[in-house]
């Protein structure tokens, strides 16, 4: 064989099997030139033409081989594209965002597992077609918009999507998407590409959160938490406008009691009901809140610029709220609910919105006190009582330390007008204040319990006093009444602090007079039986006060060991012109007399007061018209 030729098979080698072809090809032509049998007899071949064909057969046993490489390796290529192409597809069906490519004309060309699942359709039903076809008319336009902007201005944008789809069962869903146009390597936009998270549930997640930040799980009405954040606004928003807001606080009267009556499944009925009625009157304007067990609060926006004409609005709303209420009926027969409204108006300069609140709730509480079932609006007097209050309350902390409360003293006469003793009556000496009355620290010291301490000092001064005098013959027999708060009465030592106090000092026992009001007899009955007769076992004395003012039946004061009843004044101020107190104070006569009690009238200011009770039968008598409350040295003493 030729070199050239051996060089040119020894090439094309590698194109097996086309290259056992060109030794076949070459032998044969070989054998026809040399002679070889089977080549005789065939007219011999001019040599030129011999090399012609043997370099037409490398020709194209090259060209074949060439073919076949060319083929392989484009075979191998798509091969190597289809590996590419199923693993990029097990990635995106692997991820849990919608994926999807679609034509300039909108069809789609991709759409990856969770797209499909999303659409609730089969990938091979979802391609080619276009979005009108998959989801209903609204967000078809939508997406095809997003769609446009991307194809338009080759720009890639961020969009929250709501697919709803044409299919009523298939449910809607919330996508954050991003789309991004895709280029040919000539730089034409060949398609689009949508790469969307479905935030339905995040969402979701997040509104629940937010539904449990601002709202009321009952109700589903704005909590406190957001009303004051609309009462702020209200109250900046008024600051540039001239004209008023109302805040009107909403309480249901007794709601403890229909939870009890009832059950509490019939007190939420109640208040969800309610929540319906108010939202019924309410104006787009206003926010109705509920911020509290039984507490709704209507803040109403925009009311007239004339305070008069305002305060008549908001008490019209306000009345109106106040009629529909009882139209609540509960299970609980015979049972009427009523409300009580406090109503503030603000017209953003001054108050901030905690004041605000604050106003309503003392105006509120002026309409509980009226009895409920009434509305009351926050005025200046109140402000003043309020802030009264809270001084009080921080300055009565420090009262005792500061030996700031001094005992002060009010005689107390018999028939013939002779001193049989003293009640003893606390006063506090503020340094700013000067002289604070009781009725104003003694219900705060009794709200944050600083009673039982400050008590406790009144009990040991009095008991002091009567140790004193037990040693001059003029003021011996001398006794003292002192007042015991409820929550004094009903600590668990009290009965102790007594024991020790009379030890301490020494006194006779029967001279100290316990005096406790009617409302230390409301409450567990058996416990203040046993108190009451644990005190007279120390030997001293048991008062009533303030009697009649309270509801004690008169079964109940049957049983327990008292001394005395004093009639309260409130009704010795009646006599003897007010046939109702009149009446009144002759009943307790007669019923201290069938009991055994001594009766002591309060409040005597005139001899016809004093006159009339003693025709009665009474045989003690205590007011102004005998002596005022007064520093133990100005006590006038002056017959046995
Ligand atoms: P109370 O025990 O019924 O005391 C009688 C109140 O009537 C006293 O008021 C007394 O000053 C007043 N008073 C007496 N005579 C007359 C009169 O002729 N006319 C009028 N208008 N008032 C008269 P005060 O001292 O302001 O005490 C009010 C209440 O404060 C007392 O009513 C008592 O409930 C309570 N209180 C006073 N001291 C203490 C105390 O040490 N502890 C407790 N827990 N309460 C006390
Ligand atoms: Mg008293
Ligand atoms: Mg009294």
């Amino acid at each position: 064989m030729p070199k050239a030729v051996t060089r040119s098979f020894l090439r094309f080698r590698c194109l097996r099997p086309w290259y056992l072809l060109v030794p076949l090809f070459a032998e044969t032509a070989q054998a026809a030139a040399v002679g070889i049998p089977g080549a005789e007899g065939s007219p011999p071949v001019p040599e030129a033409s011999h090399w012609l064909s043997v370099t037409v057969i490398v020709v194209l046993s090259a060209a074949l081989a060439v073919t076949v490489l060319l083929r392989r390796r484009e075979a191998r290529r798509l091969t190597l594209l289809r590996e590419k192409e199923q693993r990029l597809s097990t990635v995106l069906d692997s991820i849990e965002a919608c994926v999807f490519i679609k034509t300039p004309d909108l069809r789609y060309t991709y759409v990856n597992r969770r797209m499909a699942e999303m659409l609730g359709r089969p990938v091979g039903e979802i391609l080619g077609s276009r979005d009108e076809e998959l989801f209903d008319a609204t967000t078809a336009a939508h997406l095809n918009a997003h769609d446009r902007q991307v194809l338009e201005h080759g720009e890639k944008i961020v969009v929250d999507e709501t697919l709803i789809s044409r299919d009523a069962d298939t449910p809607s869903h919330l996508l954050l998407s991003v789309r991004l146009p895709l280029h040919s390597p000539t730089g034409d936009i060949e398609s689009l590409c949508g790469i969307s998270t479905d935030v339905t549930e995040h969402r979701e997640v997040l509104e629940h959160n937010h539904r449990l930040a601002f709202y009321h799980p009952l109700t589903g009405l704005p909590n406190r938490g957001l009303l004051m954040e609309r009462l702020e606004q209200a109250l900046r928003e008024i600051r540039h406008r001239r004209g008023f807001g109302a805040l009107m606080l909403i309480d249901i009267d007794k709601f403890k009691r229909i939870n009890d009556m009832s059950s509490h499944e019939e007190g939420d009925r109640v208040l969800q009901r309610l929540a319906e009625y108010l939202g019924e009157m309410v104006r787009d304007t206003d926010t109705l809140a509920h911020i509290g067990a039984d507490e709704f609060v209507l803040l109403v926006r925009h009311l007239d610029p004339k305070v008069e004409m305002a305060a008549r609005h908001a008490e019209r709303v306000g009345a109106r709220l106040l009629e529909m209420i009882p139209s609540i009926q509960i299970e609980e027969e015979g049972v009427a609910i009523t409300g009580s409204i406090g109503i503030t108006l603000f017209s953003g300069r001054g108050a901030s919105a905690g004041e605000t609140m604050q106003q309503a709730d003392l105006a509120l509480e002026q309409a509980k006190r009226a009895g409920g079932n009434t509305l009351r609006f926050f005025n200046e007097e109140m402000q003043q009582m309020a802030m009264e209050r809270v001084r009080v309350e921080r300055d009565l902390q420090r009262a005792l330390e500061r030996e700031e409360f001094r005992v002060f003293y009010q005689i107390q006469v018999d028939e013939k007008g002779q001193i049989r003793g003293c009640e003893a009556l606390l006063r506090w000496i503020h340094p700013k204040l000067g002289l604070v009355p009781p009725n104003l620290f003694i219900p705060v010291a009794e709200q944050t319990r600083l009673i039982q301490p400050i008590g406790r000092w009144v009990l040991e001064q009095t008991c002091r006093q009567l140790a004193e005098w037990s040693k001059l013959p003029t003021r011996s027999h001398l006794s003292i009444a002192v007042n015991v708060s409820a929550i004094q009465f009903r600590q668990e030592n009290f009965v102790d602090e007594v024991r020790q106090i009379l030890r301490t000092t020494a006194i006779d026992p029967s001279l100290l007079i316990v005096e406790v009001t009617e409302s230390v007899l409301m409450d567990n009955p058996e416990q203040v039986r046993t108190i009451l007769s644990e005190l007279r076992g120390l030997g001293t004395k048991v008062a009533l006060d303030d009697f009649g003012t309270g509801y004690s039946s008169l079964n109940y004061l049957k049983k327990l060991p008292l001394d005395r009843l004093k009639i309260d004044r409130s009704f010795v101020a009646g006599i003897p012109e007010e046939a109702a107190d009149v009446a009144i104070a002759e009943t307790i006569l007669s019923l201290a007399n069938n009991l055994g009690l001594s009766v002591i009238a309060e409040g005597v200011e005139t001899e016809a007061q004093s006159t009339w009770l003693r025709a009665r039968g009474c045989t003690g008598f205590q007011g102004f018209l005998f002596g005022h409350p007064v520093p133990v040295d100005e006590l006038l003493i002056t017959s046995q």
